[in-house]
């Protein structure tokens, strides 16, 4: 279905992000990876699926670094007919504990990082009067957690782009949704588990089952290929209208 178009997915070198880029590979989609950490091993894993793959390790906090990961991606593949802003970390703290430069790190590779892409894959989309951009916010850009102010609030504003994206190209070929997942047992999120342990002196597998009890009533975590199966389907013919929309998969989590 997406043979000869080219699909980057920021922050994919593990996750929900490398979840996505294999099911984009999957289609046919030549894919651009970015993050940090290993990219060796992504890269071999959509190779085999038989999709040509490239990697940029542009830091997403720095704009010159987004700027040369999207002129990379045209110089490689021609242009970038997919964009999927996944990359994004997390803190957990109160707001008058947290620390100043977690707020100002969050907000930039959450959101300011999803605006800068987009205003630089916007022009190339237009010309080929087809585009599709997909911001991973979370349950978290729909609904709040205590302690998690900095990633609210980029969710939150990651789920506004998305609509006002969605509404500026809304007579073209070009949509903008968000896919909002509830938990996905990533390194971001095994974290958490690791602290919620120690904190409360269980086992791993415990813990686990604490941090789904307390917001995911389909007790089980959402899985990366869950999420890529839903990107498919916004790249999709089916999809042309579905424009501006940030889906939950999240185990019922905001339907409380
Ligand atoms: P992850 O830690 O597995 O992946 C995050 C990716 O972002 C990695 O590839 C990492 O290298 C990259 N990254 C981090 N900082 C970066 C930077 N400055 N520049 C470039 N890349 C950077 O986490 P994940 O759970 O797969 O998270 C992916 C996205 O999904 C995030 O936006 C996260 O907020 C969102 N999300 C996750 C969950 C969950 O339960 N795991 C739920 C809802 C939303």
């Amino acid at each position: 279905m997406l043979k000869g178009k080219t699909a980057l997915v920021t922050g994919s070198t593990s996750g929900i992000g490398l979840g996505i880029a294999k099911a984009l590979a999957q289609q046919g989609a030549n894919i651009v990876l970015n993050g940090f950490g290993d990219a060796e091993g992504p890269k071999a894993e959509i190779a085999a699926l038989g999709a040509k793959v490239a990697y940029h390790g542009a830091d997403m906090s720095k704009a010159s670094e987004i700027e040369a990961m999207m002129k990379f991606a045209a110089d490689t593949f021609g242009r970038v007919d997919i964009l999927v802003n996944n990359a994004g970390i997390q803190h957990v703290a109160r707001i008058e504990d947290f620390p100043v430069e977690r707020w100002d790190s969050i907000i930039a590779i959450n959101l300011t990082s999803a605006f800068h892409a987009t205003r630089l894959a916007l022009p190339a989309m237009k010309q080929a009067n087809w585009g599709r951009i997909i911001n991973v916010a979370s349950v978290h850009g729909l609904v709040a957690s205590a302690e998690k102010s900095a990633y609210v609030a980029a969710k939150h504003g990651v789920v506004g782009l998305t609509k006002v994206t969605a509404l500026e190209n809304a007579t073209s070929g070009i949509t903008c949704n968000a896919i909002c997942p509830g938990w996905v047992l990533t390194p971001l999120v095994q974290k958490q588990v690791d602290a919620k342990a120690a904190a409360m002196g269980l086992s791993n597998e415990e813990a686990k089952k604490v941090l789904l009890g307390e917001k995911e009533p389909s007790m089980q975590f959402t899985t990366p290929e869950e999420l890529g199966a839903l990107a498919v389907f916004f790249c999709s013919p089916a999809a042309n209208n579905v424009r501006g929309v940030a889906w939950n998969m999240d185990g019922g989590w905001a339907a409380q």
